[in-house]
């Protein structure tokens, strides 16, 4: 038995916790009587990798084949982003969806069907699966694609480990010139100015502001925008860059070696935290050229970054609305948020592009995501956004949540009853892939 949890340190769990090298080893572990969760990096926020037995996906992590002509991919779930980056961008492939940390399996991706910053014109990233292979609960192995068990796949996609466990997957990398971007930040005002900027910015393959949640009145929604384009190789200024246009940058890392005591925790701390980040868009000129770990990971930067919350942890509350809901719903929501003052200085807001999978997360909209340290009153205020986020036709993404209840899950997912039958029907009357948040929520028992 162990310690562990994810990325957001709450909650904390005991399990009997164990890895696999084969599909033999995993096969004999599923035999075992119980019931089980692929855990693949942690990097989920809250519980949807824990569960009393827990099979970590991470020695599963060979590449399996590679096509240089079109960049088809083919590896172990086990395989992380940035495994994927080290190889691979030195030949010019990048990723075709990525999150804002590079540290997150193949398994954990298609699992949450993570989006990135191209959401709008790439969508996520299980729209880019060829094809896959899932252990079911038997050890039997099932190959699945949009055409071929086209089903599985579908419920694989967003399903959050509850079909299986992914063995590997098959999907292309995209072609790129350097392993910079060409980035343009634009600064907004209020919030009205940042949604004007997203909506002009459609053509921009990535975008993303950062909102500063502690601007309130006129200016409240005051942002920067990040948009950003793979610069080729001829745009690059720096001799050393253009003799090396997708040459790793390496270093520049540090760690946080300890939990920090929940004390340490206040408004300037994280305004201390996020100063770096902030200041450099601040006083930067308008157009740069950025390395991409800057442009996509700047978190990473900071290596153990969540054990500045300390022991209690922290959770990310990350919501959509669609469009439709209009300016008005999201800057009710944001002024609550930002009149609570209990979450971080900075918000990640995003425009996603039309998404019509069965269990994802995305839809035409706005989403906002920002980190609360964890206290009653936060919980308390949540309780409050979900009613908000509902009555506008939102959700929650389950990839960071620990504490939504069964009846938000089953109001906001509008596929949430098919999914429960679904995993039943797999299931056979005996539930063998179920995670604590799959049984919070209610899908699994
Ligand atoms: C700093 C940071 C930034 C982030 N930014 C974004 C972002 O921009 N966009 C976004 O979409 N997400 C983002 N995330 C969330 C992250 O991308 C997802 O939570 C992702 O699922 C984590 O992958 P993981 O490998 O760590 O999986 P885990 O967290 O361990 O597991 C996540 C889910 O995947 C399932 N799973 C894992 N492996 C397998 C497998 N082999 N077979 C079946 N199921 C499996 C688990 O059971 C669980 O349900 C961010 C997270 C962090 C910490």
């Amino acid at each position: 038995m162990r310690k562990i949890s994810d990325w957001g340190n709450y909650p904390v769990i005991e399990a009997d916790v164990s890895g696999f090298d084969t599909t033999e080893q995993l096969r004999s572990k599923l035999e075992q009587p119980g019931e089980v969760i692929a855990f693949g990096n942690g990097r989920s926020y809250g519980d949807a990798s824990l569960q009393d037995r827990m099979l970590l996906t991470r020695r599963f992590n060979k590449f399996l084949s590679f096509d240089e002509s079109t960049g088809e991919l083919c590896c172990q779930a086990g395989v992380l982003l940035s495994e994927i980056l080290e190889v691979f961008m030195s030949r010019g492939w990048f990723l075709p969806v990525t999150p804002g940390t590079k540290f997150v399996t193949i398994g954990g991706a298609i699992a949450a069907d993570i989006h990135g910053k191209n959401h709008h014109l790439n969508g996520s990233f299980g729209s880019h699966i060829r094809s896959m292979d899932i252990m079911r609960n038997d050890g039997s192995v099932i190959h699945c694609s949009p055409t071929e068990n086209s089903e599985f796949y579908k419920i694989t996609i967003g399903g959050m480990g509850l079909t299986g466990i992914i063995l590997n997957a098959t999907f292309r990398l995209k072609k790129i010139g350097s392993a910079y971007i060409r980035e343009e930040t634009v600064r907004a005002a209020n919030l009205d100015e940042i949604m004007d900027s997203f909506e002009a910015s459609d053509d921009w393959t990535y975008s993303v502001a950062w909102i500063d949640c502690l601007a309130k009145g006129d200016s409240m929604g005051r942002s920067i925008m990040m948009r950003g384009e793979h610069a080729a190789p001829g745009e690059l200024v720096d001799p050393s860059h253009r003799k090396a246009p997708l040459a790793l940058k390496r270093g520049g890392e540090f760690d946080v070696p300890f939990r920090f005591p929940n004390f340490a925790l206040n408004k300037l701390t994280i305004q201390a935290f996020n100063f770096t980040y902030y200041n450099k868009c601040r006083s930067g000129t308008h157009q740069n050229l950025v390395s991409y770990n800057s442009f996509f990971y700047p978190l990473d930067a900071v290596a153990n970054w969540n054990r500045i919350y300390g022991k209690r942890g922290f959770t990310q509350y990350q919501f959509v609305i669609p469009k439709s809901a209009g300016r008005e719903g999201m800057r009710k929501i944001l002024k609550r948020i930002t009149d609570s003052g209990l979450g971080s200085f900075l918000a990640v807001l995003k425009l996603f592009g039309e998404q019509n999978s069965f269990m994802s997360f995305p839809m035409a909209g706005y989403t906002l995501a920002l980190d609360f340290p964890i206290s009653f009153k936060a919980m308390e205020l949540f309780k409050e956004l979900d009613a908000m986020v509902a009555d506008y036709g939102g959700r929650l993404y389950l990839a960071k949540d620990s504490r939504m209840d069964a009846a938000m899950f089953e109001r906001t997912y509008p596929n949430a009853d098919e999914f429960r039958q679904a995993i039943a029907m797999l299931n056979e009357g005996t539930t063998k892939f179920t995670s604590l948040q799959s049984q919070r929520i209610g899908i699994t028992s």
